[in-house]
């Protein structure tokens, strides 16, 4: 591929704001001036519908009870249900659950799925625990966030360090309080309890989607294209293995210890056997160490990210040497390094599309579990990749008709979907 434009000097800016609400915010103003957005609207817009935090105790395995801090949080359901993953981490705080919230509002409208925006978190490192502590602790947050939960009105799927079990521990809770089997209560369920085929690796599939649209777009394929992926878990492994199945060269994957690196190709199905096993890429004896900074800092054509928020900003931007960053995770990318990133060439896939493969999936789940009846996982990958090709041609033309970068034009289509279900 073409060297993007030379870099900007750094634009140092140690004042930028990178709390995820604030970043939420910046790129709704960005986006109400754009639109010429009517002030109530943009003021509406701003806060969420609901906020809902709680605080419960947890009995440990070693009989010490701990209290816990979590959040259920719905932005706005003019379009729909709440849709939105519960997150496990020592970082989640209700700032970062309200702008997760937003963007899930964004995400459902970008790819034109008929739902709202919510998100809910307990913060805590899950890691030390054992399965009999997640689980009490799954259960007794299911139980104090029910009032805000429902099959038709907020369904919750899994984000950072949840999965299937917890998923079904969810499912579990809200049908003891009612008697039955209640498999529209979440998303992202175990197939033996009514999941879709497909859902595990779908973020990860729209992640490969949309890389290979903008890949194209920009004259190239995937075939031979070097790939760096940051973030190792659900959103990471299969966006780097699907990317790798289409011929590109994932040379570097890194988990929160660091990764590793090899110029022919990581060994993903090794490393994540690695992973498994409850141990970090940091102490992997193959292929050469790579620190998270050195990660950022590699030339590539693709660099996925998919961990955290804030990852890239203006502090770092000025390094970015990939031709394309496909936004995995949500808002790793700060509206400070966004200018930056746009001044050197580099086109950023915002999350808002590119990791909406999983809630796209969430939806078939969703639809499947409603009636009863089960796609083959054909089915749902062919349905995906026309829903995420078919956002991509339309973020494309919205932001060629506005002459914005990516993430403006993704924003715009979706703010303009929800404004016009408000206003109606
Ligand atoms: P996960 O828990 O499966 O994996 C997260 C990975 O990120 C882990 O490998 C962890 O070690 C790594 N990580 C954490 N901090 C890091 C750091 N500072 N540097 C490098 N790596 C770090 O979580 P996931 O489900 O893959 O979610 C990742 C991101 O994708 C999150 O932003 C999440 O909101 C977003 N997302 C997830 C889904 C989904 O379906 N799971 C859908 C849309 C968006």
């Amino acid at each position: 591929m073409p060297n993007q434009k030379e870099p900007n000097e750094p634009q140092a800016d140690n004042s930028e704001e990178t709390s995820p609400y604030s970043m939420a915010l910046r790129q709704l103003s960005d986006v109400a001036k754009i639109l010429d957005l009517r002030s109530d609207l943009e003021e509406h817009l701003a806060l969420p519908k609901r906020e809902l935090a709680v605080n419960f105790p947890v009995r440990m395995d070693s009989g010490e009870i701990r209290t816990f801090t979590g959040y259920r949080v719905h932005h706005n359901l003019a379009r729909g249900p709440g849709k939105g993953g519960i997150r496990y981490h020592p970082l989640v705080n209700l700032d970062e659950v309200k702008a997760l919230a937003m963007w899930m509002t964004w995400k459902t409208a970008v790819t034109n799925i008929p739902y709202g925006g919510a998100k809910g978190g307990v913060a805590f490192d899950p890691k030390p625990f054992s399965s009999g502590e997640l689980e009490r602790l799954t259960r007794r947050y299911t139980t104090e966030i029910s009032t805000f939960i429902d099959p038709q009105g907020d369904i919750p799927a899994p984000d950072i360090n949840t999965n299937a079990q917890v998923m079904a521990w969810i499912m579990d809770t809200y049908s003891m309080h009612k008697g039955y089997s209640i498999p529209g209560i979440v998303t992202g369920k175990p197939l033996a309890l009514g999941g879709s085929m497909g859902r595990i690796d779908a973020t990860g599939r729209g992640c490969m989607i949309v890389a290979r649209r903008a890949m194209e777009m920009l004259g190239y394929g995937l075939e031979g294209a070097t790939v760096v992926v940051q973030g190792f878990g659900n959103v990471g492994y299969y966006s780097a293995l699907l990317l790798q199945e289409q011929g590109a060269r994932v040379v570097c994957v890194t988990d929160s210890s660091g990764g590793r690196y090899s110029e022919a190709g990581v060994n993903l199905e090794k490393l994540m056997q690695w992973k498994s096993a409850g141990r970090q890429l940091a102490d992997y004896d193959y292929e050469d160490f790579v620190t998270n900074e050195d990660l950022l800092k590699m030339k590539c054509d693709l660099l996925v990210l998919a961990a955290l928020e804030g990852q890239v900003n203006a502090l770092n931007a000025a390094q970015i040497q990939s031709s394309i960053i496909i936004e995995g995770a949500n808002g790793p990318v700060t509206p400070g390094a966004d200018d930056i990133l746009e001044d050197k060439g580099v086109l950023v896939v915002p999350d808002i599309l590119a990791n909406a493969g999983g809630v796209v999936t969430s939806y078939f789940e969703w639809i499947q579990g409603l009636q009863h009846y089960f796609w083959d996982r054909e089915e749902v990958e062919g349905k995906l990749t026309n829903v995420m090709s078919g956002a991509f041609d339309e973020v494309i033309a919205t932001s060629k008709r506005l002459k914005v970068s990516m993430r403006k034009g993704a924003l715009a289509l979706a703010v303009g979907r929800v404004v016009e279900a408000i206003d109606l």
